[in-house]
């Protein structure tokens, strides 16, 4: 990826522009929406999910929150409509027993919901999707985990954005407040030391993912599709 001047936040700024999010309540949306609100990026900023979270403070100010039932979005078109940019972060919990253990809740959320809202994202006139995928995506990958990525990414693409960022982080190092991923706790504690030798080969941290998701909407675009790898995100998410 070119790696073009981006913008400075004020520059940014006094373009006016409005966002959206889905999946702002995970992890990586937590985050994203830390980001986002720190810097005071965009006039507003639609947070879309299933439940009402409560924002304390000035610089939330920005916040609009629209609970929606995900298995009839398209009663929700609305809330889609007149954003610039679009965020979208959504992920089914994997479990302690692995990310196939529950395929078809899987599909719903990784694929159903996140194509959905990418369809009336773009039909309610987003011009920029950030879209939240994984290392190893691809429509043609034998695990089923890496093939739903793949085959949203490509979905994706056929709805032609004016821009697509599409992010492949691999494991994102995070400490969760209710850890209850067993199997992402042990992966995670046994990549500590990768992370450490080796920061940009099979780790991310949260911090710099999010940066990386932010920082992107203020990078001049280079082409309609942009995919980041894990080490893109690194220097994404390294930019002040
Ligand atoms: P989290 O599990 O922390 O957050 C998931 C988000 O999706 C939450 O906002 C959650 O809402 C929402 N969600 C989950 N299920 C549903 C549902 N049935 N209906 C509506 N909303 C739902 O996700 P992460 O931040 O850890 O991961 C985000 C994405 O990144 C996922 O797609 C994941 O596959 C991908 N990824 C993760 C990696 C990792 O190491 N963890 C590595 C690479 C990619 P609520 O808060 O209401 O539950």
């Amino acid at each position: 990826m070119a790696t073009a001047a981006m913008q400075t936040d004020e520059e940014f700024i006094a373009t006016n522009q409005s966002a959206f999010m889905v999946g702002a309540t995970g992890e990586t949306g937590k985050h994203i929406l830390e980001e986002l609100t720190n810097r005071k990026l965009f006039q507003t900023i639609t947070l879309i999910g299933r439940r009402e979270v409560t924002y304390e403070g000035e610089k939330y100010q920005s916040i609009v929150q629209k609970v929606v039932d995900f298995d009839n979005l398209d009663s929700h078109a609305d809330v889609f409509k007149n954003h610039d940019v679009g965020f979208i972060c959504l992920g089914a919990r994997a479990g302690n027993t692995g990310v196939t253990s529950n395929l078809p809740a899987l599909r719903k959320v990784d694929h159903d919901y996140v194509i959905k809202s990418a369809e009336l994202a773009k039909a309610g006139g987003c011009r920029h999707l950030v879209l939240l995928s994984a290392m190893k995506a691809s429509k043609d990958a034998s695990h089923p985990y890496s093939k739903i990525k793949g085959e949203v990414e490509e979905e994706a693409k056929a709805f032609g954005f004016d821009r697509l960022s599409i992010f492949q982080p691999a494991v994102i190092m995070v400490d969760r407040k209710d850890e209850t991923r067993v199997g992402e706790w042990f992966l995670k504690k046994a990549l500590a030391p990768v992370a450490f030798f080796f920061p940009t080969a099979l780790t991310v941290p949260i911090a710099t993912l999010a940066r990386a998701m932010v920082n992107t909407a203020l990078t001049p675009k280079d082409q309609d599709v942009e995919v980041l790898d894990n080490k893109a995100i690194h220097r994404m998410g390294g930019k002040k």
